[in-house]
């Protein structure tokens, strides 16, 4: 007998789920309990339909959704305070029905298949909602949806409906991170193009680790004139783009490479770290009592900081740090690839501010192609093929990049065309955003659709959110996108037969293969 279900992450068990305990180190007492939260949010929203729910109600789903994403909350204690909270929600509302808990993954394999894709895209879209909200926007489009999208996931429906409901649900999404985009840019202005530095100066500091900008706000306001010094990791880093963070000078660089290799940089390194989203692992005893969470995160036995009144007090991760003291020397960490600078703040405003020098140089011939390489990393072997296949691109070509995956990369230099570096980096994953604006505006310039571009998305998956866009992207009608580096286990092979049909979806193969196919 199986002691859990979850298939939603690129890593899952054998490539067909994991059923002890997860790879990512979640035990069956959480996986079991998200997969109840789940079932209980979709009582709420069947319930829901045709009465309404308060906004508290709203930012319990949304809040419920990305508790159960991956590596965000490995909390037991944590999730049943959400099962209790929506308990409470379904009890004010009169409901009673109760969807069994093995409900999400039984019955017709290519059924649990489309309902999978949705409800995982749907969690990936709730990490986006909620950044947004905390920044003060949100969009009842996006809000109701949740609600719909839940309801859809307890009924019944035919092949073509679920198809249909994916679609719209990608639809949706593009809405979900254009509102992320706005709450972004308008709190903290737009990206520019920033040199950040991988040297730790000597004295104490802080890595702050996740996507959450306004965290990041909060820390460097509570560590001013305090000598200690703040550095992004991981999906953090495309902050140091934004004017109104990148004008504290005590926001000194980046530290470390994506998310899977944090056991090894942590290790006995002098530093209180913070985590703020996705993506936490359990922690080597070297480092554990300086690890902190906050917000949505959540992990046994560590400190967390929780929000009061919309504030909150990062106190006791700015003692550890002063504690802990830094180096004493600077000392100099590197990229993947031996780099000591990264490059970011490429998003679509500066992008498109130089679009007639793109577009000359599309027209001249100097640029060839675009490759759109970007996503999450991850752990599992085979994710070189991301730094093999960067390298081995033409020099006439421009990879846009967003998202962790571009860790394998983003160190290197591989030159400029036109004065632009050949390799710009968007932003976090949600900047896709960002990289769907470019594309259609340069298919408005060449007057062609995105698909008749010299564009080619390859594609990095590991978690949710990297689900929600390419379900978006899908439902942009964009085709032949790549995606690796092994294809979801939630895809029955009949689904994917259909994506592969419909909309050209490849896995990826060699680089040198892959080129070949797409450059000819
Ligand atoms: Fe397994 Fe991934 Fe689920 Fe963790 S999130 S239990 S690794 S499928």
């Amino acid at each position: 007998m199986t002691k859990m279900f979850c298939f939603q992450c690129e890593q899952t068990a054998g490539g067909k789920g994991c059923t002890n305990k997860g790879v990512c180190g979640k035990i069956p007492e959480v996986a079991n309990k998200h997969d109840a939260l789940t079932c209980l949010l979709i009582d709420l929203a069947k319930a829901a339909d045709g009465k309404g729910l308060s906004g508290k109600a709203h930012d319990l789903i949304v809040q419920s959704l990305f508790a159960t994403v991956t590596n965000v909350n490995f909390d037991e204690r944590r999730i049943e305070d959400f099962i209790q909270l929506v308990e409470s929600e379904k009890a004010l509302i009169g409901c009673t029905e109760k969807t069994p808990a093995d409900f999400l993954w039984s019955g017709d394999s290519d059924i649990v298949s489309l309902r999978s894709t949705l409800l995982l895209g749907l969690r990936g879209m709730s990490a986006y909602a909620w950044h947004a909200k905390i920044l003060g926007k949100e969009d009842k489009e996006v809000t109701s949806w949740f609600v719909k999208g839940l309801k859809s996931l307890g009924e019944e429906h035919t092949v073509d409906e679920w198809l249909a409901l994916i679609m719209e649900f990608g639809q949706i999404n593009l809405k979900c991170m254009a509102l992320l985009d706005e709450a972004n840019t308008s709190a903290y202005g737009h990206p520019e193009p920033s040199k950040v530095s991988t040297l730790i100066e000597k004295g104490p500091f802080i890595v702050i680790s996740g996507h959450d900008l306004h965290d990041l706000e909060l820390l460097l306001e509570q560590t001013r004139e305090t000598g200690v010094n703040v550095y992004t990791h991981g999906e953090m880093l495309p902050a140091h783009g934004y004017p109104k963070l990148k004008k504290y000078p005590h926001l000194k660089g980046n530290f470390g490479t994506a998310w899977q290799n944090q056991q090894a940089e942590f290790d006995n390194v002098p530093a209180a770290f913070l985590f703020n989203t996705n993506c936490i692992m359990s922690q080597k005893p070297s480092y554990q009592n300086r690890v902190f969470t906050t917000d949505i995160v959540g992990f046994p036995g560590l400190t967390h900081i929780p929000s009061t009144n919309g504030t909150k007090d990062f106190s006791p991760v700015i003692e550890k740090a002063l504690e802990l003291g830094g180096y004493s020397e600077d000392t100099l960490h590197t990229g993947v690839n031996g780099g000591t600078n990264l490059l970011t703040g490429f998003a679509r405003n500066t992008v498109l501010s130089v679009a007639d020098k793109v577009v000359d140089a599309v027209k001249s011939g100097a640029i060839k192609h675009f490759f759109l390489v970007g996503g999450c990393d991850g752990a599992r072997p085979g994710r070189n093929y991301y730094t093999d296949f960067v390298l081995k691109t033409p020099a006439d070509s421009v990879i846009l990049t967003l998202a962790c995956g571009k860790y394998r990369f983003n160190d290197l230099d591989l030159g400029n065309i036109g004065g632009l570096p050949r390799i710009m980096d968007m932003g976090q994953c949600n900047d896709a955003y960002s990289a769907i604006q470019v594309a259609v505006a340069l298919a408005d310039v060449f007057k062609c659709s995105v698909n008749d571009l010299p564009l080619t998305l390859v594609l990095s998956w590991y978690e949710q959110k990297a689900v929600c866009i390419l379900l978006t992207l899908l439902s942009l009608g964009i085709k032949n996108i790549y995606i690796g580096p092994s294809l979801p286990a939630f895809l029955s092979p009949n689904v994917l037969g259909v994506l592969v049909d419909k909309f050209g979806l490849t896995p990826i193969s060699t680089p040198e293969g892959d080129l070949k196919a797409i450059l000819g």
